[in-house]
């Protein structure tokens, strides 16, 4: 008998994953939360039945949506990761010496003890004294925070469920003041490829572009995300993020990746001519 993950990507599209064995199922306060071991994929993680990351493709995601920001800010100290509770943000965020101290907000503390015992390759580094975790809903725990934080990433799950907050005005007008002066905002921003996305893409890119001077979208090759094709948003009220990378510096960090390098985060935010025109109305610079 053969065992299958699928998960819709549009109304006639599928991704489907052989599944070698269940390793967790779980029905939490907010979602359903299940684990399962493959063999092209490792072993990886879903929620409500969409996929969070697989074993072996979360190195993109996580570098991504870490090192960029890493990469153009001077001097990154106090860092805000909202969602995110199987860790790898905070995994790669741990790899800067520089970074004294990370907060994380997850809803959901039995995503976070899930991976914590079946996801070590993410989870690893959240014991680390340097990350304190609440666990409580990022859109209250961001309400009444001012300049705060130098980074805060969204790292949340898709527009809808306990993550829908995470992608209105107030929620983005809300991180602008918990940022400092200089801070910069980056979360994880959808496809634009299918039709049922693309127009999720672009509200979230009008919103975010509101409050803030500088608001760039930037891509990475997801294979289990719908379409493969991902993008990132990265704001800011001072950093441009091609003008201001600190290419030098940050090489010589000796910082290991599998992904990021900065001559392609310099490329990533040349998007295809198809995404530039659904992004180009709300687009600034
Ligand atoms: N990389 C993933 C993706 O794009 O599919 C996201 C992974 S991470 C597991 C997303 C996390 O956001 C989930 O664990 C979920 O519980 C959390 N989350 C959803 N809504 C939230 C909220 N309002 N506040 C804090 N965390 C939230």
């Amino acid at each position: 008998m053969e065992l299958w993950f699928s998960e819709l990507h549009a109304d006639s599209v599928k991704l489907s994953i052989r599944v070698d064995r269940q390793v967790a199922s779980i029905n939490s306060d907010y979602q359903r939360i299940d684990i399962f071991d493959s063999e092209q994929f490792g072993r990886f993680l879903t929620l409500d039945g969409y996929m969070m990351l697989t074993e072996k493709d979360e190195f993109i995601y996580h570098e991504m949506i870490t090192h960029v920001p890493m990469a153009v800010h001077p001097s990154i100290k106090n860092v805000l990761v909202i969602g995110g509770g199987d860790g790898g943000a905070v995994r790669e965020l741990l790899k800067y010496d520089s970074v004294e101290n990370v907060d994380l907000v997850e809803i959901d503390g039995e995503v976070i003890d899930a991976c914590k015992k079946y996801m070590p390759f993410t989870a690893g580094r959240l014991d680390d004294e340097r990350v304190n975790i609440y666990v409580e809903d990022g859109i209250r725990y961001i309400r009444n925070k001012r300049d705060t934080y130098d980074l805060i990433i969204v790292d949340s799950t898709d527009p809808f469920g306990p993550g829908e907050g995470l992608f209105t005005r107030e929620f983005y007008g809300n991180c602008q003041r918990a940022l400092k002066e200089d801070g910069i905002l980056v979360n994880q921003h959808e496809s634009p490829f299918y039709d049922n996305d693309r127009e999720a893409c672009k509200r979230m890119h009008r919103h975010i572009s509101e409050g803030f001077r500088i608001s760039k979208v930037f891509q990475a090759h997801i294979p289990t995300y719908p379409s493969g094709h991902w993008l990132f948003g990265f704001a800011s009220k001072k950093y441009h993020p091609i003008k201001d990378i600190r290419e030098d510096e940050w090489n010589k960090l000796g910082i290991k990746t599998k992904y990021y390098t900065t001559k392609l985060h310099k490329g990533a935010f040349y998007l295809p001519k198809y995404v530039e025109e659904l992004l180009k109305d709300v687009e600034k610079e």
